[in-house]
C-alpha cells in the first residue's frame, strides 16, 4: 500500500471516530428537540463560513451591487438586530458570533444566513414581494434559525458520511487547502442545495419564535409563502423556492406554530409600549 493512501486511511478513520451526537439549541416554546450527527467540527464550518462571505462581500461590492440603497440597507439591518438578541432563547453561545448582514441589488427572490451568522438578503425578495417589516423579520428569523440548528454543518456531515472528503482532501492537500475546501462546501451548501424538508419545518418554528421574540407578527411568515407561492408560476421562479422546497402542510405548520408563539408577541408589545 502506498503512503499517501495509508496516510489516507489513517486520516479518515480519525476523522470517522470523530463523529458525535450533538443537540445545538434549546428547544424555544416551539419545542424543536432532535439529536444531530455531527462529522465536522462548529469551528471548521464557521471559519469556512467566514471565509466564504468575506469573498462573497468582496465579489459583490466589486460588481457594484453591494449595499447600493442605504435606506434599504438601514431598515434589513434594524429589523435583524432586533432579531438576533433574542436567538438566546435557543442558544446563548450565538450572541458572540460575528452577526452581519447585506443588501445586495439583484433582482433575485432570495436570502440565506451562512454559518456564523453571515447574511444577505436580495432586493428582488424585498421589491417584488413589497415586503413588509415583519414579512422581511420572518424570512431573517427562517434563515437564522437555519445557522442555530446548524443545519449547514449537518448536511456537510451528511454528505461526508459517505464519502469521508475531508479525511482524504485533509491527508492529501493538507490543511490549507482544506480551509477553502470547506468554505466552498459552506456556501455551496447555504445557496445551492435544497434544505430538507425536516430542516425546513425546524427553521420554520424556530423563525416565527424568534419574530414574535422581538415583537414582529408571527402570522407575517404565512403572507410571506402566500406572495411566494404567487410567484412560483412565473417564467423565473424565486431562487428561494430551489433552496427552501415548499410543501403542502407548510402554512398549516405556520399557522399552528404562529399561533403558539402569539403571547410572546403580545408580551414584546407591551414591553416595548412600556419602554415608550
Ligand atoms: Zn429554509
Amino acid at each position: 500500500m502506498s503512503r499517501v493512501v495509508l496516510i489516507t486511511l489513517a486520516a479518515t478513520a480519525a476523522f470517522l471516530s470523530g463523529c458525535q451526537s450533538v443537540e445545538t439549541t434549546k428547544p424555544g416554546v416551539v419545542g424543536v428537540d432532535r439529536d444531530q450527527r455531527m462529522m465536522v467540527s462548529a469551528e471548521e464550518v464557521h471559519s469556512g463560513s467566514v471565509k466564504a462571505y468575506a469573498q462573497m462581500m468582496a465579489e459583490a461590492k466589486k460588481k457594484n451591487v453591494l449595499d447600493r440603497d442605504p435606506a434599504m440597507v438601514k431598515r434589513v439591518q434594524d429589523i435583524t438586530a432586533r432579531l438576533i438578541p433574542h436567538t438566546a432563547a435557543f442558544r446563548p453561545d450565538a450572541a458572540k458570533w460575528p452577526w452581519e448582514v447585506h443588501v445586495i441589488s439583484l433582482d433575485e427572490v432570495n436570502a440565506w444566513c451562512m454559518p456564523a451568522g453571515k447574511m444577505a438578503i436580495y432586493t428582488g425578495l424585498i421589491q417584488k414581494l413589497n415586503a413588509t417589516d415583519d414579512e422581511i423579520a420572518a424570512v431573517m428569523g427562517h434563515e437564522i434559525a437555519h445557522a442555530l440548528r446548524e443545519h449547514a454543518r449537518e448536511r456537510i456531515s451528511r454528505q461526508m458520511g459517505t464519502q469521508a472528503t475531508i479525511g482524504i482532501v485533509g491527508a492529501i492537500l493538507g490543511v490549507g487547502q482544506m480551509g477553502q475546501g470547506i468554505a466552498n462546501t459552506v456556501a455551496d451548501v447555504t445557496l445551492n442545495l435544497p434544505n430538507s424538508r425536516l430542516h425546513e419545518t425546524e427553521s420554520d418554528r424556530i423563525g416565527v419564535e424568534l419574530a414574535a421574540r422581538a415583537g414582529f407578527d408571527p402570522r407575517a411568515a404565512i403572507t410571506l409563502w402566500e406572495k411566494m407561492g404567487k410567484l412560483a408560476g412565473d417564467k423565473q421562479p424565486p431562487k428561494w423556492l430551489s433552496t427552501h422546497p415548499p410543501h403542502q402542510e407548510r402554512i398549516n405548520d405556520l399557522r399552528a406554530y404562529s399561533e403558539k408563539v402569539m403571547p410572546l408577541y403580545a408580551q414584546a408589545k407591551s414591553s416595548a409600549a412600556v419602554g415608550k
